[in-house]
Formats: C-alpha cells, structure tokens, sequence
C-alpha cells in the first residue's frame, strides 16, 4: 500500500505561520516552527515557546538553549546536524503549561514535521513531549535515559534543559542521557576533562 505522501517542510511552514486553531495564536509575536536539519537522524521535541523563543521565532534561545547548544556537543552533535522542534508552536501565556486542548490542536503540525523529517530517533525534552510521543502517562523522572521503540522511530525521553537550570541535580541526568545518545547514534565521545 502507497502511504500518504510526505508535505514538504516548507509547506507546512506556511501553514504554521497562519494558523489560529487555537487560541495562543492571540498572545503570540511570532510562531516558533522549529528549525535545523530537514534530513537529521535525531528530531528534538521540546514542550513549547517561552518568552525569548517568541520574541525571536526560534527554539531553545536564551539560557535553555545555550545548555543545549553544551548538552547536543556531549552527544558529538551540534544544531545543524538536528531538528528542533517543539509540541506547541506558540507561546503559552506566562509559560503555563499546555492545556489538552492545545496539544489537540498543535500536535498535526509535528507529526506531519515528524513524518517529512523522517528521524531514526526522537529525543522527547521533559514531561509534555515524552507523555504526547509515547502516549503514557509514566513521567519523564521513570522514563528518562530509556530508548523506546514506537513504530518507525526510537524515542529517548530526556529531562527539560530548562529543569537543570532550576535543579541543579538534574545537570547529571541531562549529561549522562546525552552522552548515552551520543553512544546510541554511534558517535564519538569527547575525551574526558580531568
Ligand atoms: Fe496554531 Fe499551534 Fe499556535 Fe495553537 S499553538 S495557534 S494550534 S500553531
């Protein structure tokens, strides 16, 4: 059976850029699509816009993005080499959390993003990414560091960078996850720093 054909990234930019399927289109500054490598081996999943990603039209800016940027080289990777995207494109006000309804009316764009991109792996960033990908309710604290295969993919929940920023005792979680990712996509680790 022929599968129903892959939207190019673009076109599904376009409607992105329009779209008032729900109502966090009214708070937004700019629509985050996602950004980085139309062929990459490793989709990243992140929950939502906040401020600066707003303001800029780009995931993961700001500080979150720079632990990142820091996280992505343990795995031998850097953003050019990803994709980066997140499960809704617009900006919750204050940063609450997604609502349910949300989620419903985003989450066609990733998973169209999800099928043209086409990733060996899915590395989920916290609770609302890996809850949606994997379809449980397991928390991410249970999940974290473990690949699972669901269908075509590999999906490897990792805490939120933001979380570390927070906690720091999550800083070794976040590192040994990605080093495992790292290990996974057959890369090269960095030397060890004494
Ligand atoms: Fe559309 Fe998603 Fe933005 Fe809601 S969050 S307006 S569904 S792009």
């Amino acid at each position: 059976m022929v599968g129903k054909p892959h939207i190019p990234l673009e076109d599904i930019r376009a409607q992105v850029a329009d779209c008032t399927r729900c109502p966090l289109h009214e708070g937004r500054t700019n629509v985050v699509f996602g950004e980085g490598n139309p062929q990459a081996r490793v989709l990243i999943v992140g929950e939502a816009p906040g401020k600066n990603e707003d303001l800029q039209g780009r995931p993961f800016v700001g500080a979150a993005g720079k632990y990142l940027d820091e996280l992505l080289a343990i795995a031998g990777l850097e953003r050019k080499d990803v994709f980066i995207a997140n499960v809704l494109k617009c900006r919750p006000p204050g940063n609450r959390d997604p609502r349910p309804e949300e989620i419903q009316a985003c989450t066609p764009f990733l998973r169209e993003q999800t099928r043209t991109i086409s990733p060996e792996y899915i590395v989920t960033l916290g609770n609302f990414s890996t809850k949606f990908i994997l379809k449980t309710d397991t928390g991410i604290t249970r999940l974290h560091g473990k690949p699972t295969k669901a269908g075509n993919f590999t999906v490897f929940p990792i805490f939120h960078p933001a979380a570390a920023l927070y906690d720091r005792s999550k800083r070794v979680a976040l590192e040994e996850d990605f080093a495992t990712l790292g290990r996974l996509l057959g890369n090269e680790q960095p030397a060890a720093v004494d």
